[in-house]
């Protein structure tokens, strides 16, 4: 394998209801950055049906070269199809690094092309780097329960591959001026061909949390006390419209389920606002939080570590203040 044929960064642009994924976009910046280091070309990948339309948006958000595959075959999500475009795109302009969304969709699109490939994955990284000399990348992530932070290199093997985490890197700011090269694509691919049909999208109607998305967190520790003291975290984040999150003590009491768990083995969040309440403070729970707009803690413990990391505290009891902030924001959101 001659490393030489290998250039640039890529970022596999996952749309959905036809929008592109707000993770693409943060691959965008941290790609980049990546790009700049090296010299070279950042470009997305676009495989949908109608998604030309989304391509100088890529660019928009830092891209200078955009794949596109676009066509009917393409209207939902499988495996195959996609497989098939982005294998023949790797084989043709070869990139140097190949990102993806660490989602349902980049999980699973990720691994089958690197069983096809004669490269390795690294699978939920946090942090990206790339040696400026030597073009190696620096995929980061927690392992061993979260105990160390390992990072993976790809020595022996081109395109490096690595998905990475919804909100752990930042999307640039838009560019509307920005321009850059769109390239067409097409390979041949029938229906008859593809094994896998889809007959219906049955859309869940039940909600779910999704607190890497939420702009209000309202998030609930040990302090709770109890599965029957922690309803009232759900009470003030359904006032207030936001999602439930939890410190992991919680979810390991079984309060909730791990889904909420923000932290170092949880969600990264970056909401606008962050409570934080009967939460000590461990440096494994601020991690997943620290970057959120505004940080509100409640602790009766005044010497808690959470202090140290908010940047509004109130001093007192949780099922004291709780219903006073209720009973406050039900009044002035009506
Ligand atoms: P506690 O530490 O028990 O704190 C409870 C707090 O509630 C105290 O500060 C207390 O003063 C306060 N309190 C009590 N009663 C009240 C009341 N009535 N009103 C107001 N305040 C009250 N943790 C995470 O959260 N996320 C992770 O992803 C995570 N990953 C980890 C990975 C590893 C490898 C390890 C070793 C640990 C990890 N942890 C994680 C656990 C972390 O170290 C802490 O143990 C955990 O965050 C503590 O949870 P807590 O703050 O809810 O509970």
């Amino acid at each position: 394998m001659n490393f030489d044929d290998y250039r640039g960064t890529w970022v596999f642009m996952e749309v959905k209801d036809g929008a592109i994924a707000s993770v693409s976009l943060e691959l965008l910046g941290a790609g980049r950055q990546l790009a700049d280091k090296r010299s070279s070309e950042l470009a997305g990948v676009l495989i949908g049906d109608g998604v030309t339309s989304l391509a100088q948006e890529v660019i928009e958000y830092g891209a200078d070269v955009v794949y596109v595959y676009d066509a009917p075959i393409y209207k939902h999500y499988r495996t195959e199809t996609y497989m098939k475009a982005l294998l023949a795109c790797v084989e043709k302009f070869k990139p140097e690094i190949l990102l993806y969304g660490a989602t349902s969709t980049g999980k699973d699109l990720a691994s089958a092309v690197a069983t096809d490939l004669p490269t390795g994955l690294t699978a939920d990284t946090t942090q990206l780097d790339v040696e400026e000399d030597t073009g190696l990348l620096l995929a980061s992530r927690p392992a061993f329960g979260g105990n160390i932070m390992a990072t993976i290199l790809c020595k022996k093997y081109r395109p490096q591959m690595a998905t990475v985490r919804p909100k752990v890197v930042r999307a640039l700011p838009r560019d509307k001026e920005r321009t850059g090269v769109i390239f067409e694509e097409s390979i041949p691919i029938h229906e008859d061909d593809i094994r896998t049909k889809v007959l219906e999208i049955v859309r869940n109607t039940i909600q779910t949390v999704r607190i890497s998305e939420a702009d209000i967190i309202v998030s609930g520790g040990k302090g709770m006390g109890s599965a029957a003291g922690f309803q009232l975290i759900h009470k003030l984040a359904e006032v207030l419209g936001g999602a439930v999150g939890a410190s992991r003590d919680v979810v390991e009491a079984g309060w909730v389920g791990h889904h909420h768990q923000v932290g170092q083995t949880g969600v990264t969040v970056t909401p606008k606002i962050y409570f934080a309440i009967g939460i000590s403070g461990a440096i494994q729970h601020i991690v997943g939080m620290q970057n959120s707009g505004l940080i509100i803690a409640i602790n009766k413990d005044p010497n808690a570590l959470i202090f140290q990391s908010c940047h509004y505290g109130i001093v007192g009891d949780a099922f004291e203040i709780i219903p006073l902030l209720i009973e406050q924001f039900r009044g002035a959101l009506g």
